[in-house]
């Protein structure tokens, strides 16, 4: 099991009288690190708990989820298969994917999805296998445990933030945050969700829904899931985006990417400007995805 003690949460820098603090989750110990792995940890015990010798998961193999789960699964010996949508572009993620990792990649339609996804359930149970599924995005209540738990891991650092900020994609770990805060009693905390692609009302929706699921009650809080910064959608970014990177890496040695993190900390600079916040302790949560950087370089 990936030991995940804690990953360092240390002073970065002042931006607008605000102290930006940040945590590391791009050095959880295995596989680039990134939010993929604490949900990924947490899906591989029920795996091991459920006695399952067959890993299928969706998504694109360029995506942080699927290299993850993929590594996870070769490194236990299990087989793994990835479904993927044809449109999705796969990435320079997939040669790992399917050849280093082992796994196998099942392309279908976009529209054929969910019937790709049973007929491969059933037709692994029909050959006497035990197969166990991982929603994309490691979506779902294991995936919201995930950021629950981490949330122990800030709610015990000396400083009490008056925010956080991190990139929302399918919502769980930002679910997760919010479960955890509510859990702490954190109630003078707004945790804000970055966007980087979903747009309102449904991605705020998704994020509720996932809250409602894991803990049984609405947030306490009015939950802040921003759609401001998205640069027009998933894998767009701009100019700004770009600087901050750059600056990111200049400055703090941090590598950042175009679709999460550098898309976040960049809407996170807009977002302290037009609210006009300052004076504040602010958490950035580094989620990761550390080969995406290389993707941005080489673009
Ligand atoms: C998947 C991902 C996110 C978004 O996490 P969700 O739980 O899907 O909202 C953020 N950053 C990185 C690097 C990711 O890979």
């Amino acid at each position: 099991m990936v030991p995940i003690d804690s990953t360092p949460i240390y002073f970065l820098e002042e931006i607008l009288g605000n102290r930006i603090y940040i945590m590391r989750d791009d050095l959880i110990p295995f596989s680039f690190g990134g939010n993929k792995v604490r949900k990924a940890v947490l899906f591989f015990s029920e795996i091991d708990k459920n006695g399952c010798d067959t890993v299928v998961t969706y998504g694109s193999c360029g995506s942080n989820h699927c290299r993850v789960v993929a590594n996870m699964a070769a490194a236990r010996g299990l087989q793994c298969i990835v479904i993927s949508a044809d449109n999705e572009h796969s990435g320079s993620n997939r040669r790992l994917v399917a050849e280093l990792f082992g796994s196998e990649v099942r392309i279908c339609n976009i529209d054929c999805v969910a019937r790709t996804i049973d007929e491969t359930l059933d037709s692994l149970r029909n050959k006497g296998r035990n197969p166990f599924f991982i929603q994309g995005g490691g979506h779902g209540k294991i995936g919201t445990m995930a950021y629950d738990l981490a949330y122990n891991e800030i709610a015990a650092h000396p400083v009490k933030f008056d925010y956080i900020f991190h990139a929302s994609g399918t919502g769980t770990t930002q679910a997760g945050l919010i479960c955890g805060k509510m859990r702490h009693k954190n109630n003078c905390q707004t945790i804000v969700g970055i966007s980087i692609a979903r747009e309102n009302p449904r991605g705020a929706q998704i994020v509720a829904d996932c809250v409602m699921d894991y803990c049984g009650h609405s947030a306490d809080t009015q939950l802040v899931f921003d759609d401001s910064y998205t640069c027009g959608g998933y894998g767009h970014w701009n100019a700004s985006v770009d600087k901050t990177i750059r600056r990111m890496m200049r400055q703090h040695g941090i590598p950042m990417d175009s679709t999460y993190t550098g898309k976040a900390y960049n809407g996170m600079e807009s977002y302290l400007r037009k609210h006009m916040i300052t004076g504040k302790d602010i958490l950035f949560i580094h989620t990761g995805g550390v080969p995406l950087f290389f993707d941005w370089v080489n673009k």
